[in-house]
């Protein structure tokens, strides 16, 4: 299917790795120019080059902080009128909510709910005015059911998803959607980290905790990030302009809800 974007401009937030990568590579492959960012220059740089390499679109790279203003600046600079943004920032660290003091919660807001919505406030008039514009937030399957380990990501993404269900229904009158994509376990370095707290927990090894939960999975595996991006492409389309404030949940089967 021809997505109909080619030529469009995505804004990718956090994608050196993992499921901003695989969104970066799935829009580049329909002919969208990007721009993308990380915190560390090396893996960006590299991902730019295998994406240039496979697909020829421009790929633009801004080594930036997105939680923060100066990052956003950047970013914006680099890329001031996105047809296609996607937000997403490292997910905060699990721990118990005992320890969480102030600090940790406005990093965990910065990161996860404002960030995105100052991205969303920078460019979603720019979209109006052009009649196309398409917003991915990678929020979190948390939003759905909450993660035991990982209050501060619970609570955070469920903030921005109240705001991002107001808002998405003012703008997609001018063609511009805005809609969350809910990822399950999907196999990234994020995964394995999470995996190791749980191992931990258990006395178990990271590996056999990883073969349990791949294992515990209706699908039998964890997602790719591939999967991930193909899905992420696909919201931006053309053909997906009557979808918008939607909660997209890809878990493998694992939420065991009937809706
Ligand atoms: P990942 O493999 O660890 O990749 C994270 C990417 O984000 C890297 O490119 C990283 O590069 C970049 N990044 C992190 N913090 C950043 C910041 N402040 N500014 C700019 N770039 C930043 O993680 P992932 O698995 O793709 O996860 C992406 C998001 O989905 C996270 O919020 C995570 O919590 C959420 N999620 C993931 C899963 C899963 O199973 N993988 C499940 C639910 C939710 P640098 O470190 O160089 O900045």
């Amino acid at each position: 299917m021809d997505l109909g974007i080619a030529g469009k401009k995505a804004l990718v937030c956090a994608a050196s790795k993992g499921l901003g990568r695989g969104c970066a590579f799935s829009l580049a492959r329909e002919g969208v120019d990007v721009t993308i960012l990380a915190r560390t220059p090396g893996p960006l740089e590299a991902t730019a080059e295998e994406i240039r390499k496979e697909t020829g679109v421009t790929v633009n790279t801004v080594a930036c902080d997105i939680s923060t203003e100066e990052g956003r600046n950047m970013a914006l600079a680099a890329c001031p009128e996105p047809d296609i943004l996607v937000n997403n920032a490292g997910g905060p660290p699990p721990g118990d909510f005992r320890d969480w003091d102030r600090d940790d919660w406005i990093k965990a807001l910065d990161a996860n709910m404002l960030t995105p919505i100052f991205l969303i406030k920078a460019t979603v008039d720019g979209m109006i005015e052009r009649k196309f514009g398409r917003v991915v937030n990678i929020t979190s399957a948390a939003v759905k059911a909450p993660i035991e380990i990982l209050g501060l990501s619970n609570g955070a993404r469920a903030g921005l998803t109240g705001f991002i269900a107001g808002l998405s229904r003012k703008t997609v009158r001018h063609n511009v959607t805005i809609n969350n994509l809910l990822p399950g376990p999907f196999d990234t370095d994020r995964l394995h980290s999470n995996m190791k707290v749980k191992a931990d927990q258990a006395g178990i090894s990271v590996e056999e905790m990883f073969a349990k939960r791949a294992a515990e999975n209706p699908a039998g595996r964890f997602g790719t990030a591939h999967e991930f991006g193909e899905m992420c492409a696909f919201i931006c389309s053309d053909q997906a302009g009557f979808m918008t404030g939607q909660n997209f949940l890809m878990d493998g089967g694992s939420y065991p809800g009937t809706l």
